[in-house]
């Protein structure tokens, strides 16, 4: 068969501030990863690199592949942000089916398959490896006809293996981050099986790592014979995110792709107009219903946050990229209620519920989350909806209802006399305030899928909520 393989790549999530395009050429090392991620995952052909002419031509077509699939602006150059996605953890089915077949062509002919652990990691005991894998199976016979049953001996449609480099299929794993595991597409032999770089760190239960359960759904997801998703939030996007494990839910978008090819559960038939409303769904852009949960600043880029993803863009950019938040900051909470950017202290403050955290760059600051009461609020205040950081006063409004409070972030404690009524401070904002923030000057706060523009004291106009962020 032709072989397909995914490698999963995880480095070490390195803070940086875009800083615009780097030029086309890079240094050696740099140039090495990408030469190697595309002849991976997006079929650069190795014979041609050797022509100069040809190289600059076929390495910028196959960046614009890569690019495309993620959602980058197309430079066909290796800029920053092509190679801060190259960086990232991810699996390795190529992302660009050109050269594969139609997706779905991949399917098993029997709904009763079997597995067969064939070894285990020292990582952790073999009950959790079992547990791992038969969760990970779960997730998609929980919505398909599947059903999977495990033999001890003998050759199982998915055979489950652990291994370091060369492991006798063509290809090797590459040591500790970089590809993390790789499986086939299902057909005799190989097909189905999924193996596992013994390199990394599997773990059961933490955020370090690499979790086996998050890493064998997904390879499972190809073993069955599905694609990588474009969408940012699926499991089988091809880079690796921590999740919640013990609250996971397989994204819709992951059901819609599986249960293309096989249908759906009988036991738990779907209705298509009405989808689970407990399943992630990734939002989109250019809904025009958008209600943003949060917005802020963060080092000169704007970040809005909805359910468990964020986009982030330049002011003004036609660029935005769109994240799990766990994927950037594996600690913070799966979705948030409000966020600002305290340039006093190059911290971002998010909040959920009745608690607070601090990030820094990637990392949760030290001592973080803590109750909201801690910032001086009132016990009574459950929920914060809205923050605004004022950078004239160098006051952060924390929106509850239709009040507001105001947090002195030079002295590090509230103001007295509040709350105040949210109208008194924005005339004619008479709704809730879900998302607010400041930029030039002007406040920006968002109800529902409306922003009001307010400046001089007053209300300036009212936009759309993407006005800022490029449907
Ligand atoms: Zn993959
Ligand atoms: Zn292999």
């Amino acid at each position: 068969m032709k072989a397909f393989y995914q490698l999963c790549v995880l480095i070490g999530l390195v803070i940086k501030t875009h800083s615009g395009p780097i030029p086309a050429m890079t240094g050696k090392e740099e140039e090495d990863l990408a030469k190697n991620y595309l002849k991976k995952l997006y079929n650069l052909n190795e014979e041609e690199t050797l022509s100069f002419g040809r190289t600059v031509s076929e390495m910028s077509l196959k960046l614009g592949e890569m690019q495309t699939f993620f959602g980058l602006e197309v430079t066909g150059t290796l800029d920053a942000e092509t190679l801060e996605v190259m960086k990232k953890p991810r699996c390795g089915v190529p992302d660009v089916a050109s050269y594969a077949v139609a997706p779905g062509n991949y399917k098993w002919s029997t709904n009763q398959l079997t597995y067969r652990i064939e070894n285990y990691t020292p990582d952790m005991s073999q009950a959790e490896v079992d547990d791992s894998i038969v969760r990970a199976l779960k997730v998609w016979a929980d919505v398909t006809p599947l059903k999977f049953t495990r033999i001890f001996s003998g050759v199982a449609d998915i055979m489950i293996s652990f291994s370091a480099r060369d492991h006798g299929d063509g290809y090797p794993f590459d040591g500790p981050n970089g590809f993390l595991a790789h499986a086939f597409y299902p057909s005799p032999g190989i097909g189905g099986d999924a193996h596992f770089d013994d390199d990394e760190t599997f773990t059961f239960s933490s955020i370090q790592g690499y979790n086996l359960f998050l890493v064998a759904a997904h390879e499972f997801g190809h073993a069955l014979g599905l694609d990588h998703s474009r969408d940012p939030g699926a499991l089988m996007y091809p880079t690796y995110s921590p999740r919640d494990v013990k609250t996971f839910v397989l994204p819709q978008d992951d059901v819609n792709g599986i249960q293309a090819i096989y249908g759906s559960n009988p036991k738990k038939p779907v209705d298509p107009k009405k989808p689970d409303p407990t399943r992630p769904v990734t939002p989109n852009v250019c809904d025009a219903n958008l209600v943003l949960d949060a917005v802020t600043m963060l080092r000169g880029e704007m970040v809005f946050f909805k359910n468990g993803l964020f986009w982030r863009t330049q002011p003004f950019s036609n660029q935005n990229e769109q994240h799990l938040i766990k994927s950037f900051w594996p600690e913070a909470p799966e979705n948030i209620d409000a966020a600002y950017e305290s340039p006093s202290d190059d911290l971002v403050y998010i909040f959920k519920d009745e608690m607070v955290w601090a990030l820094f760059g990637y990392d949760v600051a030290k001592g973080y989350p803590k109750p909201l009461s801690s910032l001086g609020l009132p016990k009574t205040v459950k929920k914060i909806s809205a923050a605004l950081y004022d950078e004239d006063s160098g006051k952060t409004l924390l929106f509850a209802d239709d009040q507001y409070y105001s947090y002195n972030e030079a002295k590090k404690k509230m103001d007295k006399g509040y709350p105040k009524r949210v109208e008194d401070a924005f005339p004619g904002m008479t709704g809730q305030v879900t998302a607010a923030f400041q930029y030039r000057g002007f406040s920006y706060l968002y109800s529902g899928p409306r922003m009001y523009e307010f400046g001089y004291g007053r209300l300036l106009r009212v936009l759309d909520n993407n006005y800022f962020l490029p449907c």
